[in-house]
């Protein structure tokens, strides 16, 4: 008998995206898991994931662009790759970079200026997918530099760039899409 696992979870089993939701069934449900470990190709990459672990090796599968083995658990893509690029964003949140509004801020006449413009309520918005957790994330860019967010999780910020920079960095770790949507508010 096949199971309708959308009409039961609103979820099908999938292997391209393995997130927390899916992990979640999988353990509740021996025949959602069942079904998804059917759809996993690589064996390993199904016991990272339901061990909860962020990667797994794969020495047949050398990444073409570092060479490395490790994938990451989440979507099969290099994790050492990801470590990189994280790394490098890092790097540049250490120093100093800041949204673009925030630097040209000179002089109090402009500041005056792009706070009468916010309390006006100027302001530019964009609402991304999430998949893990599965919801939107809205980012706002405020006159004044303001970069506000309000997360999948429900979790309002509101202004990110006061937040840690290590901080933000740990968002954009656990939330790609926010790596994406600093990039259009202009953070690199
Ligand atoms: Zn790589």
């Amino acid at each position: 008998m096949k199971i309708d696992f959308g009409a039961i979870y609103g979820r099908q089993p999938k292997a391209s995206i393995l997130d927390t939701e899916q992990r979640r069934i999988a353990q509740a449900d021996p025949a959602f898991r069942e079904a998804l470990r059917r759809r996993v190709r690589n064996p390993e990459r199904f016991a990272a994931f339901m061990a909860g672990k962020p990667f797994y090796t794969a020495p047949e599968r050398p990444c073409a662009r570092c060479g490395g083995h490790r994938k990451r658990a989440r979507d099969h893509t290099c994790y050492d790759c990801i470590l990189e690029r994280n790394r490098s964003d890092w790097e540049m949140m250490q120093a100093g970079i800041r949204p673009p509004a925030k630097r040209s801020l000179d002089g109090h006449r402009d500041l005056l200026a792009r706070q009468k413009r916010e309390r006006a309520g100027e302001s530019i918005s964009r609402t991304w997918a999430t998949a893990d957790p599965p919801g939107t994330l809205t980012v706002t860019r405020h006159p004044t530099g303001r970069t506000e967010c309000h997360f999948p999780d429900a979790h309002h910020e509101p202004d990110l760039a006061k937040l840690d920079g290590r901080h933000v960095h740990r968002l954009c770790v656990v939330l790609p899409e926010l790596r994406e949507a600093l990039e259009w508010a202009g953070w690199w």
